[in-house]
């Protein structure tokens, strides 16, 4: 499979754009496999690439419902940060962070990854009070970031109502430098196209519609294209985890899955070049490089594996954008989409082995698993591999919940739709 590269890219102009060979191939899949990934979306697709790139396992399938890019790894708004006050979570997500800042160079592939900076508006001192605790829990733990004053949002941001006068003020805000936005579909295409090239079968329009066991032991699958067998089988289908899992007969798991909207404005000028967060609700936006305003909201708080969304949070996620932007009241929107999100009881995700023997999970991802699908992929493989988890997902224990050791970033307690 060719390199992708500026010369590449000049001779496959010049010849008519006509010598392009496919991402990724399209085989049948065989009757065994070491290792069957459920899910191609970015954690299942991640996880194949590391398997084969830091573990030498090259005989693994992912098996996809339906096409790649699909699930929520297309449907996000791409945010990408590492801001998180608890050692596990910061330690995780700072190395997902460190991948991506390499990963364009890792995949061959242009993950358009653009480190412009997440901001948390904070709209009370105590708020700020709370990211400046944030804040330096990040920098002890060797995370960037910086406190802001009104008058220095004020100038990054011009287009935004930071005046006094508005319904909740903005007194400061925590900034991540380092953290920012990625191509959302370019990931699972670069991951895609990483694992296919070390001899991963990627298996599209692949259901897997039941377990094959041995006594307890899982060894293989039932799917719409046949039986496949396999000595470890993999599960990472986010939103979905609920259904699969109830196919191996464990119907109680502690995530619940709900929808998550988003949205898209027509094309602006540049207007925002960094990735904001209001304080006073759930609200993000961030601007795509097309110009479009991309940004989201809160869950609908209802258990559903719809991938649409209700009227009351499109209600909600707009009059929060125009608490912040009054000036932006004209722009049209374009279009908005749901996806289904697997939300933990503690708001963190669960990489582990079991919970049957031969079976290895991966879920939990709430509405930020986007930016964790590098250090996902990394650390279930070397779970997989290994049988047992890296140091850095040694802590999302699936049994965390029976013996209390939560980690709970908002300290909201067992309430999935609060996290
Ligand atoms: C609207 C929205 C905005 C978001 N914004 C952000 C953000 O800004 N930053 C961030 O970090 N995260 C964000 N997220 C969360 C993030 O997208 C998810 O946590 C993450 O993508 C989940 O992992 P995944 O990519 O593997 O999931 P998916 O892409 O959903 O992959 C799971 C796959 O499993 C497949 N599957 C399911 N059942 C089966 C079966 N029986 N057989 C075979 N395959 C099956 C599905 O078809 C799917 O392709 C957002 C999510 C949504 C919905």
């Amino acid at each position: 499979m060719a390199e992708y590269s500026a010369l590449a890219l000049l001779k496959n102009a010049l010849t008519g754009n006509k010598d392009w060979k496919p991402a990724w191939r399209k085989p049948e899949p065989k009757a065994a496999y070491d290792v069957i990934v459920i899910g191609g979306g970015g954690h299942g697709l991640s996880t194949a690439y590391y398997l084969a790139k830091e573990h030498g396992v090259t005989n693994v399938a992912v098996l996809e419902k339906g096409y790649l890019g699909s699930g929520n790894v297309g449907r996000n708004t791409t945010a990408v940060r590492s801001n998180y006050l608890l050692p596990p979570n910061t330690r995780f997500y700072e190395h997902s962070m460190k991948l991506w800042e390499n990963l364009s160079h890792d995949l061959n592939y242009n993950v358009m990854f653009s480190q412009r900076g997440v901001l948390n508006l904070a709209h009370s001192p105590a708020q700020l009070d709370d990211y400046a605790r944030r804040g330096n829990s990040m920098r002890h733990q060797g995370v960037d970031a910086e406190l802001l004053s009104v008058a220095e949002i004020s100038r990054l941001i011009p287009v935004m109502d930071t005046s006094k006068a508005t319904r909740f003020p903005v007194y400061g805000g925590l900034m991540q430098p380092r953290a920012g936005t990625a191509r959302h579909d370019a990931v699972a295409w670069g991951y895609a196209r990483g694992a296919d090239r070390r001899g991963v079968d990627i298996v599209e329009n692949c259901e897997v519609t039941g377990f094959l066991r041995d006594g307890d032991r899982i060894t293989g699958v039932t799917t719409s294209r046949g039986e496949i067998r396999a000595k470890k089988v993999a599960v990472a289908v986010a939103g979905s985890t609920g259904r699969v899992m109830q196919l191996a007969g464990i119907d109680r798991l502690p995530i619940e899955s709900h929808v998550l909207q988003a949205f898209v404005t027509e094309s602006l000028k540049p207007v925002l070049d960094t990735v904001v967060t209001f304080g006073m609700g759930h609200f993000y936006v961030s601007q795509s490089d097309k110009g479009g305003l991309v940004y989201g909201g809160d869950i609908d708080g209802y258990n559903s594996y719809a991938q649409r969304g209700n009227l009351p949070i499109v209600q909600e996620v707009m009059a929060e954008m125009l608490a912040l932007f009054p000036s932006l009241a004209g722009v049209r929107l374009l279009r908005s989409w749901g996806g289904v999100c697997d939300m933990s009881m503690d708001g963190s995700p669960i990489i582990t082995t079991g919970p049957l023997p031969g079976m290895y999970l991966n879920c939990g991802w709430c509405y930020g698993g986007f930016k964790a699908t590098p250090a996902s992929g990394f650390c279930f493989a070397h779970t997989i591999a290994r049988d047992e988890p890296h140091e850095l997902n040694a802590a999302f224990t699936l049994d965390r919940f029976h013996r209390g050791i939560l980690i709970d970033e908002k300290g909201q307690g067992a309430t999935p739709r609060l996290h």
